[in-house]
């Protein structure tokens, strides 16, 4: 049985402080056994490897077949059916739509003083890509990542792919190749994040790493931060779901146990004004669960994180949603537009009944990269912008130097840093020796 509060109980502010504050992460110390992996492949390159590799993924390769051949790659592709294709691509060109969107513009303007000033987007020149492939495989984790890079403009596009027992999931090569990805290695877990940070002979280094991926994976991702650039370390999902009375119980319950079957450490929570609701979605859960493939999964997340909270209104459950800043935030309510404009701290918010969380991880068109553990309240899910960085312009004038240039003397006197005036003054005393114009 999920845990059921009511915002109208004496004790609710302390359960559901309790609830925030859980941890839901099992999190296995495994940082020992990732930088003694990291500093092997950064000695021994290649053959570290190929011997990680071998040990973790029983499979044997050598430099020359780490990266798939196009002929592979295109084999692999080949058996991949007509309805998946059209299924991939749908979604591939949906993602491409959404991110084409998202790319920012230059900005350049002179000011009074007569300081051109702005900024410039440039794409960083090679990114790394995480597809993780120990238990599943996920194609739609390949366009969410590739797409967005691809649109920002990266040059070099690497992904890394476990293939345990040399078994290939043909789906992640073709949406390898929707997204323009040539360059993929069957090289998986810390080793592949090392190699991506720092490069051997044969895979080179790149400047940015992105991807979701088990402990060992989100642990090397955390130790190569600085050598490269990381997206985000993400935890076990999330959904809140906020519905009025008249909503049909079998679709929350369905979309509270798409979340719950992701992973027993998942999270699934209904606000509801209407108590007879929450009873009703709490029935059809325990109905629809046993018929699920993953029922051990999804009924240990229900059972353990799943959550009904009693709401006295909406203005109500739109506050508690910006308590708990939800990974996804679904509104199943009659004036869905009026709820989201009060429901400010979330990572991606699906409007009405027509628009379950799971259209949202594969086709609607907004990453499935998104902020948990609450951390929507500060940050935002993968975009184009991760793959971007902003440089400064700043072109002065004599006149503009002339004008502005003394308060840099002075604050540079201030900080005691001597050259700093010295090289804005040398130009201003030239500038005062000329006869005037
Ligand atoms: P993975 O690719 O992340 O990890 C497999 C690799 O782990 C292996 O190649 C091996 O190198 C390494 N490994 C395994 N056991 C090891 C050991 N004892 N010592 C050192 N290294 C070891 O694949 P996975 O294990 O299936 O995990 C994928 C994770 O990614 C899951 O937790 C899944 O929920 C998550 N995921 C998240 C999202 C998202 O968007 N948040 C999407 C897809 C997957």
């Amino acid at each position: 049985m999920p845990v059921t509060l009511n915002t109208s109980d004496a004790d609710f502010e302390a359960r559901f402080g309790e609830m925030l504050s859980a941890k839901r992460e099992d999190s296995v110390d495994v940082n020992d056994v990732v930088a003694g992996i990291i500093r092997d492949v950064r000695h021994r390159g290649d053959v570290a490897l190929c011997d990680l590799t071998s040990r973790f993924d029983r499979l044997d390769l050598t430099p020359a077949t780490m990266r798939f051949s196009a002929d592979e790659i295109a084999a692999q592709v080949a058996k991949v059916s007509v309805e998946d294709r059209a299924a991939l691509t749908l979604a591939a060109d949906r993602i491409r739509a959404y991110h084409e969107r998202q790319l920012p513009e230059d900005a350049s303007w002179t000011d009074a003083q007569g300081a051109t000033l702005g900024w410039r987007w440039t794409a960083v020149s090679a990114a790394g890509l995480y597809v993780p492939g120990g238990q599943a495989a996920y194609p739609s984790s390949v366009l969410m990542n590739a797409i967005p890079a691809r649109v920002a403009g990266v040059e070099r596009l690497v992904i890394c792919v476990p293939t345990p027992d040399g078994v290939v999931n043909p789906l992640v090569l073709l949406a390898a190749q929707l997204s323009g990805v040539t360059e993929i290695y069957r090289i998986g877990g810390a080793q592949a994040i090392a190699a991506l940070a720092y490069g051997t002979d044969t895979i080179a280094p790149v400047d940015k790493i992105t991807g979701p991926g088990n402990a060992y994976v989100a642990a090397a991702k955390r130790q190569v931060f600085g050598k490269v650039g990381i997206d985000m370390i993400a935890g076990p999902s999330e959904v809140l779901v906020i519905a009025e009375g008249d909503q049909h119980p079998d679709w929350l319950a369905l979309d509270l146990l798409a979340q719950a079957e992701h992973d027993a450490d998942a999270q699934s929570i209904l606000i509801t004004t209407d108590p007879a609701l929450g009873h009703a979605v709490a029935g059809a859960v325990d109905r629809i669960l046993p018929s699920l493939p993953r029922a051990a999964i999804a009924g240990a997340s229900w059972r353990d994180y799943g959550t009904i909270i009693i709401a006295r209104n909406l203005d109500e459950a739109a506050d508690l949603s910006n308590r708990i800043a939800p990974e996804h935030l679904e509104l199943c309510v009659d004036d869905p537009d009026t709820l989201a404009a009060k429901c400010v701290h979330a990572g991606a918010i699906f409007l009405g009944p027509h628009t379950p969380e799971a259209v949202g991880d594969y086709v609607s068109g907004p990453n499935h990269v998104l902020p948990t553990a609450r951390s929507a309240r500060f940050s935002s899910g993968l975009s184009v912008l991760d793959f971007l960085k902003r440089t400064t312009i700043a072109k002065l004038t004599p006149g503009a130097l002339a004008a502005i240039g003394p308060a840099a003397m002075r604050l540079a006197a201030s900080e005691g840093l001597q050259a700093h005036g010295a090289s804005v003054e040398a130009r201003i005393r030239i500038l005062n020796e000329r006869p005037a114009e």
